[in-house]
This record gives C-alpha cells, structure tokens and sequence, in this order.
C-alpha cells in the first residue's frame, strides 16, 4: 500500500462537555439520558441525521426481549420508559408474545415514531446534540482521551470531554486509542453475518393470518389459531423448504438467510424483514461494507417477489423503505476488566457491579453453516458487570452497547437493544458519579451505582422486588422449540418453567 504524509493543522475546539456520548444507538440513548439526568454536562455526537442506531438506522425490529421466561419485566429504566412512550404515540402495542425464538415477549415499534421520540426524550434531558459528525480520531494524555477529533462539514475540530462513553458500536474510540480488543470469534475472529432489514406496505393482514392457519405446517412450531390470533402483531418464522427449493431454482438468493422471518409493525400492513444476508462481511471495512449495502439490497427485491408468489396477503404489496444502512451484528469487542461468558449468560449470574440485565437467549448466527443458534431459550436472567464497560489501559473511557467485554457466545445474547440500552443507562449513571471527584472510571462506588440506578427504575438482581406483576398478555408456555428452522438447544429442558 503506497502512503502520503498529511500536513499538520491546527484543530478548532468546538465544545467542551463533561461526558461525550459516541454514537446513538440503543446503547449511546441510555447513556446521554441518565448522565444528563444525573447532572451531567452530556454532548451526543452522531454520524447520522437522526438518533437510533439500529433501532432506526438499520430498521432493526423488533426489540428483544424485557420480559423473562415467566413474563415478569426485567429490563426497565429507560428503555422501559421509551416503549410506555411509544405506546401513548400509537408508535408500538408495546410488548407482545413471540412465536418465533421462544422469548417470552418481543417489542414491535414504528421507527418512525421512535426518530421523533428519542429526540424528544434527548431533549428533554437536557443532552446537546451533534449530528453529522464522525468521531474520526482521538489525543491522548497519558491513560486518558482528553480530545476526540471530529469530522462533519464544518471540517475537522475537537471536542475536549471529561469522559468518553464510546457507544460506536464497533468501540472507534476505545480502538483509537489503542486499547486492545478481539474481533469476533476469538479462535478465528469470524463474525456474525450483516442482514438488511427491510420494511413491506400494503399487506392485507387478514389474508395473511387465514393462510398461516393453512399452511401452519411451514412455519415454526406449526403455530395454533389462538396463537396467530392472540397477537397484536404476527411473528412469522419458516418456510424452510420452500426458500431451499428457491435457492435451487433462482427465484431465492442463494446466499440469504435460509428461511423468512418478519414481523407485524404497528402501522396498518406493514412489516418489518429479517431475510437477507451477507457472510464474510467486516463491518469495520469501508470495501466490505459497500460490497454488502449493494448485494443485500439486490436480495431484499428478490425476497419480497417471493413473498408475493407463495404468500397470501402479500399480492398489492410494496417495499417500503430498506435501511438507511445494512445491519451489522458483531464486530469488536474490547478486552475489558471483565469479559463477560457464555457461562455467566446461562447461569443467571449475578454481579457485585451487575449495572443491567440480560434475558434473551445466546443467539447465533453463525458465520459459516445456515442454522442460527438459539441457547437457553428467553431462561437466563443475567447481569452485565460494570468492569466489562473498561477498556484496558483507559482511564476515562467506558464502553457500552454491542462492543463491551464478552466472548462470541455471551455477545450473543447481551447484544439485543433493550439490553443495550440498560448497560448505556449504567454507564451514563457511573460518569456522572465519577464527575463530582473527577475520578478514573475504576474508583466508581459500584454500590452507589446500583443503589443509584435501581431508584432510577433498572431491575438489577438481589435489590429489585422479585414479586413483581406477571404480564398476562404474554403466551409463556413456548420454551422448548422443536427448532424447525432455527436450531435449540435449551440446557433448562428438564427443569420446571415455574
Ligand atoms: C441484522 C440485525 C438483526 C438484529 N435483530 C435484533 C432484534 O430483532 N432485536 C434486538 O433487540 N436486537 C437485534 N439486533 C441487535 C441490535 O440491533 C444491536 O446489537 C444493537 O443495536 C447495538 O446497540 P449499540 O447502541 O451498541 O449500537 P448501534 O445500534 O449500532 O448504534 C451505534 C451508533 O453509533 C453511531 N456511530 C458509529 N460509529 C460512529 C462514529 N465513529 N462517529 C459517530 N457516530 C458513530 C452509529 O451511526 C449508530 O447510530 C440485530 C442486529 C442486526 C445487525
């Protein structure tokens, strides 16, 4: 590779806040609202026009999953306030069963109705925006990020935070600042497939439920009347060999997911589409990312052609919109104090600095093979450990959201947004608690934290009221899967579901 040298400049510096929140996903959400709310000074920088991450960006739906294996609400605060706030725009029915992963709830939502409410919500925190602007680079004083360069149109500037919440995703800041991290799966650092979501109009949903009914058989766990029915919005999962048959005679792309699943969106006839699929992409490569925007977008027209032939109630439909950019599932994950495991996921571990938890299941798709991988199906109630937010070698810096401490396997299930969104909700809270003695993010009171953050609505295990109100709406009896498309191994098969 031929290099040229830059000439040396000058940089501007365009704010000074206490916490610099990066990127605004789930994770970079729950973190400016509760510095803010906790008195802090908060700047949320974002690349995009908009705020979401995937909840908007990539149209990532639905959210998983707040409610445990016996529909008791266990992820909450902030993000819990967001789908009570949803409800009341009409953006969301709020959280309903799922018939397809065996979760005890999933949280359809309106992307559009959550573009205008995180904003508001932001706003009302009182959290400064930045919006098209790239965190491109940082300068660092000893153990600590003291600058963060940025780049938008009005050039490249810095930005001169206290404390840094790198909610990036792929930890940019943490990794500019040379702290180590593993890509993906640490034997071979391969990663999970990008998938680009796209939303159908125009479904005539009645004709859909009546040929589920019809062709139960092709779907997921053959699906009851009263389960199609139940639902305010339909989960579909299957048609397995139909999309085989596709694949082998081109009216399917060969290199998607090899079964459709969408979901039913709150506005009339319109879902959201998690079908196609891309393996061999890193999400952190300019090159790999164009090749996927390209090819994903290809399959989603192809998909949805077959959706109309072999599909009742699709016959006047149209795609709506496809994400603003392809959805990528896993990249890095910084080498934190703590790395969180697969066996912490499956063992309902609790922590001393537990600052969130997790209850979806270990769910992989793997980056080589066609069956995604569901382990412990919705059972696992688990904390995310505050020390799995530190990048080694920093002093300033946490990390939240989808890049934290963990290995593949527990990344695998933490990664889900309403669990983001809690770990940025802890993180938020311990920078503004270090802000009052300016401390390194190890020395923060961890039982101050928790005592914080439970007052502040974030269930946190062996301090929450376990006796809480069970969700009636919820069907809670589909724990065991028999996996007709994808692949369950439950280790709780045996014990009482209680
Ligand atoms: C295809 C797919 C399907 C999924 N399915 C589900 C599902 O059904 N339910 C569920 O709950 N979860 C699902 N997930 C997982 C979930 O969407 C992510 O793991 C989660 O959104 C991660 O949250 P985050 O805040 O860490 O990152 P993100 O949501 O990715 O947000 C990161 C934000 O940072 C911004 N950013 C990044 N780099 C920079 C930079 N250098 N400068 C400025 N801004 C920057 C981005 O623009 C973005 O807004 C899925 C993910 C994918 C990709």
């Amino acid at each position: 590779m031929k290099f040229i040298e830059e000439e040396s400049r000058l940089l501007p510096v365009y704010a000074t806040p206490e916490v610099l929140v990066v990127g605004a996903g789930p994770a970079g959400i729950g973190a400016a609202i509760s510095a803010a709310r906790n008195g802090a000074k908060v700047m949320l920088l974002e690349r995009y026009g908009f705020l979401g991450g995937n909840l908007t960006i990539a149209m990532v739906n639905p959210m998983f999953t707040f409610h445990d294996i016996k529909g008791r609400q266990v992820i909450r605060g902030i993000a819990g306030e967001l789908v009570d706030r949803l409800i009341q725009l009409k953006s969301s029915h709020g959280h309903v069963s799922d018939l397809t992963f065996d979760n005890a709830s999933m949280t359809p939502f309106d992307p559009e109705g959550m573009k205008y409410l995180l904003f508001e919500m932001v706003r009302e925190a009182g959290v400064e925006l930045l919006l098209h602007t790239w965190a491109v680079g940082v300068v660092k004083e000893g153990t600590k990020v003291t600058s963060v360069i940025i780049e938008n149109k009005s050039g490249r500037q810095v930005i001169n935070p206290q404390y840094v919440i790198d909610c990036s995703a792929d930890a940019d800041i943490a990794t500019m600042a040379k702290a180590p991290f593993v890509k993906g799966r640490k034997e071979d650092g391969a990663m999970q497939p990008v998938t680009l979501f796209f939303r159908i109009g125009g479904i005539e949903m009645n004709k859909l439920r009546l040929w589920m009914k019809a062709n139960r058989e092709l779907l997921k766990d053959s699906p009851t009347d009263e389960e199609i029915d139940s639902s305010e919005a339909i989960a579909f999962l299957g048609l397995k060999e139909l999309v085989k048959k596709g694949m082998e005679n081109g009216e399917f792309p060969k290199e998607a997911a090899p079964r459709i699943l969408f979901y039913q969106l709150p506005l009339e006839g319109q879902i959201a589409v998690n079908a196609t699929r891309l393996q061999g992409i890193d999400g952190t490569d300019a090159r790999d990312l164009t090749r996927a925007e390209i090819e994903t977008r290809m399959q989603a027209w192809e998909i949805h052609k077959f959706l109309q032939k072999y599909v009742g109630g699709f016959e006047n439909s149209f795609i709506l919109d496809t994400g603003v950019q392809v959805g990528v599932r896993e990249t890095r994950h910084i080498t934190g104090d703590y790395e969180l495991t697969e066996e912490d996921v499956l063992s309902n571990r609790a922590f001393e600095d537990g600052i969130a938890c997790g209850t979806f299941a270990i769910d992989i798709h793997p980056p080589e093979g066609e069956q995604q991988v569901f382990t412990g199906s919705g059972k696992a109630v688990y904390e995310i450990p505050y020390r799995s937010l530190i990048p080694q070698g920093l002093d300033n810096v946490l990390v939240a959201g989808r890049a934290i401490s963990a290995t593949h396997n527990a990344f695998g299930s933490a990664r889900v947004m309403a669990t983001c969104m809690g770990i940025g909700q802890g993180a938020g809270v311990a920078t503004a608690l270090l802000l009052k003695d300016k401390l390194p993010t190890r020395q923060v009171d961890v039982a101050l934290l928790r005592k914080k953050l439970e007052e502040q609505g974030q269930y946190l295990l062996g301090m929450t009221d376990d006796t809480m109100a069970v969700n009636s709406k919820l069907i809670l009896h589909k724990v065991d899967g028999s996996g007709a498309t994808a692949s369950h191994y439950n280790p709780f098969k045996d014990i009482s579901h209680g």
